[in-house]
């Protein structure tokens, strides 16, 4: 799996302050997509374990959620950050 960012203080995908992973991949190709480059499954950078605990270090404070983009690989982190995270949301 690749992502295309993390955004660790994110304030405009979702209700309050949240860290954001957008993963890479969009089969949707809708017409007026401002992301283009990132419908490609290889764009930006590959989830490693160390991104994933990036990712875990990101959320540690409790009060941030976060959001993926995509379906796939992303369930068996979800569920593994669902473990050891209190509050998460995925869309
Ligand atoms: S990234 Fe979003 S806007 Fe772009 S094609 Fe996929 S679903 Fe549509």
């Amino acid at each position: 799996m690749y992502y295309g960012e993390i955004k660790n203080f994110d304030i405009a995908n979702g209700e309050g302050v949240r860290v954001s992973l957008f993963v890479s991949g969009c089969t949707h190709h809708c017409k007026n997509c401002f992301n283009r480059e990132t419908w490609r499954f290889d764009f930006g950078k590959p989830f490693t374990a160390e991104t994933e605990e990036l990712l875990l270090a990101a959320l540690a404070p409790g009060y941030i959620g976060t959001q993926f983009w995509n379906q796939g690989r992303t369930q068996e982190i979800k569920e593994r950050i669902r473990r050891r995270c209190c509050r998460f949301c995925a869309a």
